[in-house]
């Protein structure tokens, strides 16, 4: 790669009147209109001037500089960086599936219709409820809309007074977001030492808001990997109190094919399809966030909805009814990522689905063994699909979990999560999924044991990690707190 050519910014590779394309004259004599002049520009756009090889060199070796679950070991915790199978991309490319619009008729698309309404089923097959809608078009999209229908049940109840939504310290940060967008209230539940729920607290605070309680979102395994095993109890209590059970499905994979939110007690749930059924997910990409719910409150879900119409014997689009919350975004969501879950699902089939989650379990646990001699393990124990380290159990070294995730990079690994769930101070959390061979986590746990000893007898090249990445250390505050997000400001800010 050559950074110096190839790699700046394509502005900065621009050469006054280069072309990638020439156009024969044309012959025709178009007839022209003239747009009003207060719609026209007054200078032309500046736009970069480049051959067509320069810009493919550019955008080849920027690509270079990602990482992506192609490239190497992912443990990404609470993101599920599973394998995206190649057979998933061919067939959500193909012209059939692609080249639809999304308002053509329901006569002309059955296939299509077909795969949607099939993947709405088998969703609600694999966790145990009524009906699911594939509309939103990512997990905390899908945690906004959920939200809403337990909502609409409410008012539908003349229950205006149910605002608060209960949810867990150790909740992913989406959760509180999604209800404070959704108008209701946050009451925060502690979390025991183990990371599950306090029982005693929840009761406490079920008692104080009876009737103000909407619902309560739950992670099961939560964001620690523990599993929640007094759920019944649990969804119980809430119940009894008027409440629903709403399931963040962010981590339903360690037990997919085993075990059911619908049988748990949960209500209303989201799936992330980027995560647990293999479609790409990072940098803003389409997601998917599925949102199922139980028997009784599926009038609720937004439309439009593909069913099935007995007199007709045909899928149709319903687009409207009584009592649904709406529309919630664009059509009827990714369809591409659908197609990708769907063949998923089809290629694992009824048998293999279920050694997804005993296989994602099995490598975290293999992983945490290995490991936790050298790095602190808060919460002991058999977890699900991943765990959380806190920091290195040598204390004395001064290396942080950031500059463990730094040297990270320089030995070819994407970083852990880090700081994430906040029980902890330097959180590391960690979650292989069950595409890994044993050689990747062997390498892995190789490796994370090399940076302990480094972090004892050469805490400095740790400190300053990474050493072999295009990129040192950024001020990771400045970046987030004032962006340079135009190529203006970029001049002008390096001289
Ligand atoms: C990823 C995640 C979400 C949000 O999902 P997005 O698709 O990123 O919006 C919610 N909860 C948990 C626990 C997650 O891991």
């Amino acid at each position: 790669m050559n950074r110096e050519l190839y790699g700046n910014l394509i502005f900065e590779l621009s050469k006054k009147g280069r072309k990638g394309y020439s156009l024969p004259k044309s012959s025709y004599d178009y007839k022209t209109t003239d747009l009003p002049q207060q719609l026209l520009r007054q200078a032309d756009a500046d736009l970069p001037e480049c051959d067509e090889l320069t810009v493919v060199r550019h955008y080849t070796n920027l690509s270079h500089n990602n990482f992506g679950v192609n490239d190497g070991f992912y443990p990404l915790g609470s993101c599920t960086m599973k394998y995206n199978p190649l057979i998933n991309e061919e067939i959500a490319a193909l012209k059939s599936f692609a080249g639809l619009h999304p308002l053509q008729p329901a006569d002309t698309c059955q296939w299509a219709l077909n795969v949607y309404y099939d993947l709405q089923k088998a969703l609600a097959e694999l966790t145990g409820l009524s009906e699911f809608t594939l509309n939103p078009c990512a997990g905390a999209h899908g945690e906004l809309t959920g939200l809403m229908v337990i909502r609409s049940y409410h008012q539908a109840h003349g229950d205006e007074r149910r605002t608060k939504v209960i949810i867990p310290d150790s909740a992913h940060g989406t959760n509180p977001a999604s209800a404070a967008v959704c108008g209701l209230e946050v009451v925060e539940v502690k979390s025991m030492p183990d990371g599950t729920v306090d029982l005693e607290s929840l009761q406490t605070l079920l008692q104080e808001h009876a009737n103000e309680v909407a619902a309560m979102m739950m992670t099961n395994p939560n964001t620690v990997g523990m599993f929640e095993k007094r759920i019944p109890e649990i969804a119980r209590l809430v119940h009894d109190c008027g409440g629903l059970m709403y399931y963040d499905g962010a981590n339903l994979n360690p037990m997919l094919g085993v075990a059911r939110p619908g049988d748990m007690g949960f209500d209303v749930m989201h799936i992330n399809l980027h995560k647990t059924f293999s479609t790409p997910h990072g940098g803003g990409g389409p997601g998917c966030g599925p949102v199922g719910v139980r028997k009784g409150l599926e009038k609720y879900l937004p439309t439009p909805r593909v069913v099935f119409q007995e007199d007709l014997q045909a899928l149709t689009v319903e687009t409207n009814n009584e009592d649904t919350l709406g529309s919630i975004g664009n059509f009827f969501g990714n369809f591409g990522v659908m197609l990708k879950a769907y063949a998923y699902i089809l290629s694992l089939g009824k048998e293999h689905v279920k050694m997804v989650g005993p296989l994602a379990t099995l490598n975290a646990n293999y992983i945490k063994e290995s490991l936790k001699d050298l790095y602190e393990l808060p919460i002991d124990g058999v977890c699900k699909h991943e765990f959380v380290f806190d920091g290195l159990k040598d204390k004395s070294t001064g290396v942080t979990t950031m500059d463990i995730a730094k040297r990270l990079l320089d030995y070819g690994y994407h970083a852990p999560t880090i700081y994430f769930p906040l029980l902890f101070h330097e959180a590391m959390m960690i979650e292989p999924t069950e595409s890994e061979s044993k050689e990747t986590i062997d390498a892995f746990i190789h490796v994370m044991r090399t940076i302990a000893q480094e972090a004892k007898e050469r805490p400095e090249v740790v400190r300053t990690a990474p050493h072999n990445t295009p990129i040192g250390r950024v001020d990771d505050v400045q970046a987030a707190k004032q962006p340079v997000l135009t190529y203006q400001s970029i001049i002008k800010k390096c001289p």
